[in-house]
């Protein structure tokens, strides 16, 4: 394919634009090549400034779960726009919004609307520390919980008692509060909490990890977190900017049966525009200012395009009830399908997979935590997607992301992506 215009662009962008891009992944850094400008999308496809197709596997990383241009939203969001963008005061679809997620969302009474999954994540915390009158927080390597300070942890050499920061700029200060644990392992977290006892404010945690590839949570490990939790006082944050309205109406918790008590979310909740969301029990969220002491605020949060978009995505998802069994079905078959051509060409791979949510690790073993994540040979990894690339066909351009499956691939899609693989395991 060619994709001259496209990087054009991105030289052009690269003058005025860290880097070209708003944010970095889009970059290409972790596969090499020139990122793709795209023009349009339409349901399962994305046209890019080149006249090339694409399959997309991404769908913004998540939100567009019903396909990009999803006509509901796109006339909800033109509807609105035409009478105010923004106003910084309340309105009557805030609530509507509102109402439906606490309707589909088990255990929490009341949601606060913000403009991203980052938002969300920092707001959460700063409530579990406020409500709990504690500090430190633990959180799992390998986790995403967006870019604010306290999440831009790695582990330090003493990593027990305090992090290191995994950034310039985030400080010693932030990073000794944060403690980081390894995903699935329960006891690790429990060795954390015993050394810091009495100073754990929250644990928060991505309950199917989508940003270390897919890894979902061994059986009982989330179930044995919120015994841990409840034991020792301790706010449990379901992370669920990637899993919320995805994995089941209700998201992780209803998947899983467990009970958070703070919920974070973004993505889908906001059908393609920008919106985060927190939410918990009364108990906990009367905590939050104007209410309670614990002060978050935002000009454009709760605005009227964001909450058209949201309620219209929320409204067909929550009015299609056969809508989260089609996709676990069309990812099922996919992954059922990617699997035989990948194991007849005898390329080493595991894959992971919780309804849409699906990963190719390149590494033939069990992957559960970080470091099996980053064993998966990434030089495999680029030939693939450039590959797939070549085929029409848009993965992440990383190996530590997940697929995101949407309804708008049809079974001659995913076949079309089974038979691709094909041929580009051939090369790898
Ligand atoms: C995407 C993501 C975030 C960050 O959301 P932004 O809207 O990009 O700030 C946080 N947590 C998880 C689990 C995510 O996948």
């Amino acid at each position: 394919m060619n994709y001259k215009r496209s990087s054009a662009l991105f030289a052009q962008a690269e003058n005025v634009i860290p880097g070209g891009v708003n944010s970095p992944v889009r970059a290409f850094k972790g596969v090499g090549g020139t990122p793709i400008f795209v023009k349009e999308a339409k349901g399962a496809y994305l046209y890019d400034e080149d006249g090339n197709r694409l399959i997309d596997y991404i769908n913004s990383w998540g939100p567009m779960i019903l396909g990009h241009a999803f006509e509901p939203v796109v006339n909800a969001v033109v509807d609105k726009a035409k009478k105010g963008t923004s106003f910084g005061m309340p309105t009557e679809i805030e609530t509507k919004i509102a109402e439906l997620a606490v309707s589909m969302v088990p255990n929490i009474d009341k949601i606060r609307f913000v403009n991203s999954g980052t938002e969300a994540c920092m707001s959460a915390v700063r409530l579990a520390r406020g409500f709990t009158g504690k500090d430190k927080i633990i959180k799992f390597a390998g986790c995403y919980h967006g870019h604010s300070d306290s999440f831009l942890i790695q582990a330090g050499s003493g990593a027990v008692t305090l992090g290191e920061p995994n950034s310039p700029g985030v400080t010693a200060g932030t990073a000794k509060d944060t403690l980081l644990a390894r995903y699935n392992d329960i006891d690790n977290v429990n060795t954390l909490i015993e050394a810091n006892k009495g100073e754990i404010a929250c644990i928060i945690i991505e309950p199917v990890a989508g940003n270390m590839g897919c890894i979902p949570p061994k059986k009982d490990f989330l179930k044995t977190l919120r015994a841990l939790c409840d034991k020792h006082n301790i706010i449990l944050i379901f992370d669920e900017v990637m899993t919320g309205f995805r994995l089941a109406k209700g998201g992780a918790q209803e998947l899983y049966n467990i009970n958070a008590d703070i919920v974070c979310f973004g993505k889908v909740i906001g059908g393609g525009l920008p919106v985060g969301a927190f939410a918990s029990r009364n108990e906990i969220m009367n905590h939050l200012a104007p209410l309670g002491p614990v002060y978050q605020a935002g000009t454009l949060s709760g605005n009227p395009l964001a909450m058209a978009a949201g309620l219209a995505m929320l409204n067909a998802l929550n009015n299609d009830v056969e809508i989260f069994n089609r996709l676990a079905e069309k990812t099922a078959y996919l992954h059922v399908g990617i699997e035989k051509v990948l194991s007849a060409k005898g390329v080493s791979h595991t894959i992971n997979r919780v309804g849409s949510m699906i990963s190719v690790h390149f590494d033939e073993s069990e992957v559960v935590d970080f470091e099996m994540a980053a064993k998966g040979n990434n030089e495999t990894f680029k030939k693939f997607f450039h590959g797939m690339l070549n085929e029409g066909i848009y993965i992440a351009p990383s190996a530590f992301e997940t697929w995101f499956i949407a309804d708008a691939l049809t079974y001659d899609d995913l076949d079309v992506t089974i038979e691709a693989v094909n041929r580009v395991a051939k090369t790898l």
